[in-house]
C-alpha cells in the first residue's frame, strides 16, 4: 500500500495509508539498500503485517521533491510563518532569520501575523511595509473572530505545509480550525506510541484528505544558520538583488563598501531598515562564527 509518514518517533513511523489508516510502521531493510532514512512527509510503499494492530514495515521511499535540513521533512510545498501581531511582540530577528534559512532550502515562505483583535491597522501597516516590500505574500488573521482564516485555508488547500513560529502565537488554534481531525489524529497515533517513547516533541503533519498536510514544527526559538558563509548570505535577501547594479564591486556584500546600490536604497526607504539591520547582524555573526 502507499502511504505518507506522518512522525516518526525511536525507529517507528507512523503512515497514513491510502486506506486512510495510521499504521505503526518498521523500515526494515530501506537502510541496508540505501543510506536514506525516512523523513516525516515521506510516501512510501509499505506492507501490512498486521490488519488489525495496523503494523506494517517500509518497503520504499517514493521518490522525494525535496527535502529541509531543518525541520527534518521531505516533499514540503511552502512553509507558514506565524507570529501574533502583538502579545506577543512579534521578534522580527527570528523571523528573518527564518527567512533565510528557507531561503537557502529554497521554500517558498509566507508570512502570517495572528491576533489581529488586539490591535488597529497602524500596526497591520507597519509590518506590511516591511514585509510586502522585501516580497514576502502577507496574511493577517484572528482565530477569536476568524479574520482571514479562509484565506489561509485556500492557501494549503492542496499542498503540504510548515506551520512555524514561536510559542504562543497561536499555532495550535489556527491548526484546529484548519484541521479538525487533527487532535483526534494525534490521539490516534499517541494510543499506538507505547509509553516511554514519547519524551520529547516530534514534528508532526496532519492530514487532511489525500493531498493537504499541515507540518507543526517544534524547536523554533533554537534556529542558527550554520554552514553559510557570510559572503553569501545578501543572495537570501530577496529585495536586495534589484539595488546591487548601483554597487561599485562585483561581491558587494552591502557592508562597508563606497558606493553600495543597496546601501543607497536603505537610505532613500527602498529597502527596509529593519530587514537590513538584521542583515547586518547574521553577516557579522556568520563571519565570526567563521573566524573559529
Ligand atoms: P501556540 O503556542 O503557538 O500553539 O499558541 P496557542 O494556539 O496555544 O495560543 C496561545 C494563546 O493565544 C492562547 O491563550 C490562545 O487562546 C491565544 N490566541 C490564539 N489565537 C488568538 C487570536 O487570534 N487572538 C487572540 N487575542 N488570542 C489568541
Ligand atoms: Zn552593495
Amino acid at each position: 500500500m502507499t502511504g505518507k509518514i506522518l512522525k516518526g518517533i525511536a525507529g517507528f513511523y507512523y503512515v497514513h495509508g491510502a486506506d486512510e489508516n495510521i499504521y505503526e510502521c518498521k523500515a526494515k531493510g530501506i537502510f541496508r539498500n540505501k543510506n536514506v532514512k525516512p523523513l516525516v512527509g515521506d510516501d512510501v510503499e509499505f506492507s501490512v503485517l498486521d490488519r488489525l494492530e495496523k503494523k506494517g514495515n517500509i518497503d520504499l521511499i517514493l521518490p522525494r521533491k525535496n527535502a529541509l535540513v531543518r525541520p527534518a521533512v521531505a516533499n514540503v510545498d511552502q512553509a507558514l510563518v506565524l507570529f501574533a501581531i502583538t502579545h506577543p511582540e512579534p521578534n522580527l530577528n527570528l523571523l528573518d532569520r527564518f527567512l533565510v534559512m528557507m531561503e537557502v532550502q529554497e521554500v517558498p515562505v509566507k508570512i502570517c501575523f495572528n491576533k489581529t483583535d488586539l490591535c488597529g491597522s497602524d500596526k497591520k501597516q507597519a509590518l506590511g511595509e516591511i514585509y510586502e516590500a522585501a516580497g514576502y505574500p502577507l496574511y493577517f488573521t484572528s482565530t477569536y473572530d476568524d479574520q482571514g482564516i479562509e484565506e489561509i485555508k485556500e492557501l494549503v488547500q492542496g499542498k503540504t505545509t510548515v506551520l512555524a513560529g514561536p510559542s504562543g502565537v497561536g499555532k495550535s488554534s489556527l491548526t484546529n480550525l484548519l484541521f479538525p481531525q487533527a487532535e483526534m489524529e494525534t490521539a490516534n497515533i499517541s494510543e499506538k506510541i507505547q509509553r516511554g517513547k514519547h519524551t520529547t516533541r516530534h514534528s508532526e503533519l496532519f492530514g487532511m484528505g489525500r493531498d493537504t498536510y499541515l507540518m507543526d514544527t517544534p524547536g523554533f526559538s533554537s534556529m542558527y544558520m550554520e554552514d553559510l558563509e557570510c559572503g553569501r548570505l545578501k543572495d537570501y535577501f530577496p529585495e536586495f538583488e534589484s539595488y546591487e547594479d548601483g554597487c561599485r564591486f562585483l561581491g558587494c556584500v552591502h557592508i562597508g563598501e563606497k558606493t553600495c546600490g543597496v546601501k543607497d536604497a536603505v537610505e532613500e526607504g527602498k529597502i527596509n531598515r529593519s530587514r537590513y539591520e538584521n542583515y547586518r547582524l547574521f553577516y557579522q555573526e556568520l563571519k565570526e562564527k567563521r573566524r573559529y
